[in-house]
This record gives C-alpha cells, structure tokens and sequence, in this order.
C-alpha cells in the first residue's frame, strides 16, 4: 500500500468515504480537546412534582470544535469510549459539575447533580479514589451527587465494576439508572444493585398522550419503581398534555425542554425562581 499522509490520505482514497474521514479526523482532534479547553458543560433542570421546583440539574457536555462548531456528545462520546479518552474527560465533566453545585451550595442553593458516567470509566478501576478527592476538594457533600449508569454498567459482571458500585454507594452517592427500558430484557440486576431512581427513556414520552403501549410501559416502570423503593424520572418531556399525564402517574421528576433546555451555569440560579404552569 502506498503512504499517503493524512491530507493527501483524504485526497486519494476512495475507499475512505466522507463520513469515516470526519471520524478519523474527529479522533484526532479529540485528543487535544481536553487540554485546548473546547469542552464546556451545560445544566438541564429537573423538577420535583411534589414541590413544583427544580431539585437537580443534569450536567451535559458540549464540544466547542475550532473548525465544525459544536459537536453533539451522542457523536463524539462513542469516539471517547473506544479509544479511553473518556476516563480523563469523564473525570473533568466530574470535577467541573462538583464545583459548579458547591459553588451554588455556597449561594444558598442546595441543588443536587447528576453526572452521566460510562461504563468504560468503572472498567478502569481508581473510579472511587476520582470521585472520592473530587468530593474532598469542591466541598460538595455525597448525598448530592447522582451518577446516571446505564443498563450497560450493571450488566458488566467484572468484579472491577460490581466493586466500584459498592464502592461508591458507601461513600453515600446515588445510582439513577438511565435510559430505562430501551436496554436488556434481564432487570435480574435491579434487585442486586444500589439504585436510588429510574429514568424512564424518552423515546417512551414522546409517545404521549396518545400512544397506549408508550403509556403501559411507563405505568409499569412506575409501578415496579414503587415495589422497589426507586423514584421515576421521566425525561424528553416536551408539552403540558405530557406533564399532565406523567403527574397522574405520580412520576417524581420530570425533565425536558416543557421546563428547560439544558443552560450554562450562569443561568441555573435565575431558573431558580421560576413557577411552572401545571
Ligand atoms: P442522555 O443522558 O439520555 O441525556 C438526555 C439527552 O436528551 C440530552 O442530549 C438532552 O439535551 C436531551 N433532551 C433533554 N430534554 C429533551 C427534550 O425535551 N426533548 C428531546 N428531544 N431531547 C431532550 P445531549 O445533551 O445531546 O446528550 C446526548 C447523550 O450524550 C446523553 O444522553 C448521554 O448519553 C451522552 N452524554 C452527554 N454528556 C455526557 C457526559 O458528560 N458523559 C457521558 N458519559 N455521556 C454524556
Ligand atoms: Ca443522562
Ligand atoms: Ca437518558
Ligand atoms: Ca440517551
């Protein structure tokens, strides 16, 4: 095979389509974001249906790229997953996140974080010494901080995972498990693991209020949510008729752009303050 480099590379190839050339590049281009400080976190509000107000936030990361704008974490987090880089990003979405909800501690807000972790960042093994200094150094207390895992973390049988879990829920953060429903048929783990809420996928609210087998599904995971202990947060929530219908579920939380598109920091503390209509 002849060398090309990686401009002649795109030139040349014509088994390279655009797409996996954009990827290949992109993967590149990862391995430097974190240091070039392109990341950035934006905060989604989620809303307590007992109180009305707004109890947690979600962090969500964002990619500032110099050259294509902003790239979606559903595009480059399966990127950072296969090549690691995740662990050191995940561990700065972490850190950043902490510091944010202790710093709105220290305002007078006592707001709880949730943070979204990759299976591949149990795999790794010093998880718990991360979160544990991360805890220490912004002052954030552990009942505050919910890690978001998916049914993917708690299929993992390696001992380095189920210890990690262990780990954690002693050190006094929560588990909610995300994207619930769309993943394994076996929910055998659901009673051997420490979870605290399940987050109902939002393919399934967007199917209300008029899709019946949308509702089913969701009436059940609220109802074996109650036998279990866990709360329910329905996320993708997007008009009042789907608020409505979730509240007479008696779903806990509920999150989506009905209440808030995820924001920058600066803007949580005004949020705040605001009534929803419902
Ligand atoms: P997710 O954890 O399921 O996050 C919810 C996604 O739904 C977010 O997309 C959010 O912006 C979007 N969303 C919120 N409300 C609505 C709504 O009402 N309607 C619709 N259609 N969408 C809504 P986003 O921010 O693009 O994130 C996509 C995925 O990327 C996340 O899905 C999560 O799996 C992953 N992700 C994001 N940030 C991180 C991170 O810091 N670490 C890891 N490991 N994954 C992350
Ligand atoms: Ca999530
Ligand atoms: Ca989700
Ligand atoms: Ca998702």
């Amino acid at each position: 095979a002849k060398f090309l480099g990686r401009n002649n590379a795109q030139f040349y190839s014509p088994s390279l389509t655009h797409e996996a050339m954009r990827r290949l590049n992109m993967e590149s281009d990862l391995r430097r974001a974190l240091e070039a400080q392109e990341f950035f976190l934006v905060y989604q509000p989620q809303v307590d249906l007992q109180t009305g107000k707004i109890h947690s936030v979600e962090a969500l990361i964002r990619w500032r790229h110099p050259q294509q704008g902003l790239i979606s974490p559903a595009e480059f987090i399966p990127l950072a997953e296969g090549n690691g880089l995740i662990v050191p990003i995940g561990e700065w979405v972490l850190r950043m996140a902490c510091q944010d909800a202790a710093r709105w501690q220290a305002m007078g807000l006592p707001l709880a974080m949730a943070v979204n972790l990759s299976p591949v960042q149990f795999r790794n093994g010093s998880l718990t010494r991360k979160v544990r200094d991360i805890l220490e150094d912004t002052g954030l207390g552990a009942e505050f901080l919910e890690l978001e895992i998916t049914e993917t973390t708690l299929m993992d049988e390696s001992m380095t995972t189920l210890q990690t879990l262990h780990e954690l829920q002693e050190l006094g953060v929560k588990f909610s498990l995300d994207d619930f429903g769309t993943g394994y048929s076996s929910m055998s783990y659901l009673t051997r693991l420490p979870l605290h809420n399940l987050k109902v996928d939002r393919s399934f609210v967007h199917g209300l209020p008029h899709d019946a087998g949308s509702l089913a599904i969701i009436r059940a995971i609220i109802s074996l949510s109650e036998s279990m202990g866990f709360t329910v947060t329905a996320e993708g929530v997007e008009n009042l008729e789907q608020v409505k219908i979730l509240m007479q579920q008696c779903c806990h939380t509920l999150q989506g752009y009905y209440f808030s598109k995820p924001v920058a920091a600066e803007q949580i503390p005004d949020l705040l303050g605001q009534n929803w209509d419902f």
